[in-house]
């Protein structure tokens, strides 16, 4: 058989396509100057790239379009030495290098620079694309590293804040980092570390309460916040301040464990040089990485606490322990005594004296041994679709009614119907009761109790106030704390644990939700859940 060669099968009556067509089609930016830097050629994808049009771009300066000014002087020895025949450093080479956009933002391109020589002098030809992608996955890699090690070389909760904060400052070069975390009560954020880079001073405050500023209501929502322009936001009181410092992005994500949160990771800078959803993944997947460590270490300093709470435990020991069995030691000895000379009616007196002290003993046991299930996040919460708060606010109030009638107090009930939610009613039933009793406990007679909920989609605000002996507004931090009892109650010898408002949080943690002591006009308390 005889072979046929390419020329005989017919391509020789293809005509090639001219080089412009191809460039035309090209993905990667093509643009030629002449040895002045001026342009004489820009395809499509350079317009695509660098946002000039060819029109735009013929016959200009080629600095003055793409490249960034600290460059210039390096560019124009670079052609000088290109002209004058001399080996440069450049051509023929695959390079990496910053561009300026139309818009005035920079990009990373990867470029080939090329010369050819005609009449007219030499023409530089580069061949160029954006690689802003495959940058930013370098990037992002590089601070997650540098997060890692950070905290692998952290000697406690505050190093590893530190060390975060400098990881994300240095590598993405963010002016201002600020990692907050949640204290003890959970209504106050602390800057546990600050990385800045310029005078910030007015812009920087060391407290938060929840829900205001950027760390705030990162931690109030649970979710990621993205301020694009400071000048113009409104929502947070630093707002101005940033501004001034030209400070005019900000983003902020919560730092979660488990189902809790933590605290928040703010960083501040003059532009965003990435895509809001990457770089909002990028701090969730650190934040991520954060919340474990901190977690990790809370169990070791759970320890420390423990030590811190043996004094409010022996008091509850001593008291509300010793009080009871007391009670029924002497009661039981006394009954064991006369137990020939007593009526049947006596003999029911001495027996309640035991059951009520015994009933004390009892609820404490189960507050102690319930508060830790709820802690050690056993599924201790159950919730269902079909939870209506109204119902389990009335039977609360049902329960309440008596005890408060014994004190003629009178309680008010305003509360929307029906209030419909994913909750486990019998927890939320503990919180009315033990909201409702407090109030009940704590109000001297006469006073009045005001119960209200409400719901403003999605949230639904539920308020306990009472008219009684208030708590101190400098104790108010502490009153989540276990076994804590305010000076007011302990002064008055009111008994109680100070477990049910441990155990209350919880609760409502346990279904998303917060609860605060709110400010409150005249005498009294107002409890405030929001879910
Ligand atoms: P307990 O009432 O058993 O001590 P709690 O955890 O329910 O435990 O409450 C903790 C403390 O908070 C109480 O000891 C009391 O000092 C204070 N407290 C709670 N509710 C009220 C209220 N409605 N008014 C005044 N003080 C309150």
């Amino acid at each position: 058989m005889r072979r046929q060669s390419p020329r005989s099968r017919g391509y020789a009556q293809r005509v090639p396509p001219a080089p412009q067509d191809v460039l035309a089609v090209a993905l990667e930016a093509y643009v030629s100057i002449d040895s002045d830097g001026r342009v004489v050629a820009w395809n499509p994808a350079a317009e695509a790239t660098f946002g000039y049009s060819e029109t735009q771009a013929l016959g200009q300066h080629i600095e003055e379009l793409i490249i960034p000014e600290r460059f210039h002087t390096a560019h124009r020895q670079g052609i000088q030495r290109a002209v004058a025949g001399e080996p440069g450093r450049v051509l023929g080479r695959r390079l990496e290098l910053s561009a300026r956009h139309r818009d005035g933002h920079e990009l990373p391109v990867e470029m080939t620079l090329t010369v050819t020589h005609g009449p007219a002098g030499p023409l530089f030809h580069a061949f160029a694309h954006d690689v802003t992608v495959a940058h930013r996955a370098r990037r992002f890699a590089a601070v997650e590293a540098a997060v890692a090690r950070g905290l692998a070389h952290a000697a406690g909760s505050g190093q590893a804040a530190e060390h975060v904060v400098e990881a994300l400052g240095a590598t993405m070069d963010w002016p201002v980092v600020e990692l907050w975390l949640l204290d003890g009560d959970r209504q106050v954020l602390s800057c546990a570390a600050r990385w800045e880079t310029r005078e910030v001073d007015d812009f920087v405050v060391n407290e938060l309460p929840v829900g205001v500023g950027l760390p705030g209501m990162v931690c109030r929502d649970v979710r990621p916040r993205w301020i694009s322009d400071l000048a113009v936001d409104g929502c947070s009181p630093r707002s101005p301040a940033a501004a001034r410092y030209g400070l005019h992005v900000a983003v902020g994500v919560p730092i979660s464990s488990g189902e809790q949160v933590l605290g928040a990771l703010a960083v501040y800078g003059d532009r965003a040089e990435d895509p809001e959803d990457s770089f909002v993944s990028l701090l969730t997947g650190i934040a991520a990485h954060l919340g474990q460590y901190l977690e990790r270490r809370r169990a070791e300093e759970l320890t420390v606490e423990l030590a811190q709470t043996k004094d409010d435990f022996l008091a509850l020991v001593s008291h509300e322990l010793l009080n009871p069995l007391a009670v029924i030691t002497g009661t039981t000895a006394l009954f064991n005594e006369d137990l020939g000379t007593l009526s049947i009616e006596q003999q029911r007196d001495y027996l309640q004296t035991i059951t009520g002290s015994a009933q004390r003993l009892a609820a404490m046991a189960g507050d102690l041994l319930d508060l830790s299930r709820l802690e050690s996040g056993q599924p201790a919460v159950h919730p269902t679709a079909a939870a209506n708060l109204t119902e389990v606010i009335a039977q609360a109030v049902d329960v309440a009614t008596m005890s408060a009638a014994d004190k003629h107090l009178t309680i008010t009930v305003d509360v929307d119907d029906p209030i419909e939610l994913v909750a486990d009613a019998g927890r939320l039933l503990q919180v009315a009761d033990n909201l409702l009793s407090n109030a009940v406990k704590y109000t001297p007679e006469g006073g009045t109790i005001t119960v209200t909920a409400h719901t403003d989609e999605p949230w639904i605000t539920w308020t306990v106030a009472d008219t009684g002996i208030g708590i101190p507004a400098a104790e108010r931090p502490r009153l989540f704390r276990r076994f804590y009892r305010a000076s007011t109650a302990l002064d008055r010898r009111i008994p109680g644990t100070g477990l049910g408002l441990v155990i209350t949080r919880a609760i409502i943690e346990r279904h998303h939700g917060t609860i605060t002591l709110t400010d409150h006009a005249g005498p009294g308390t107002t409890f405030a859940v929001e879910l």
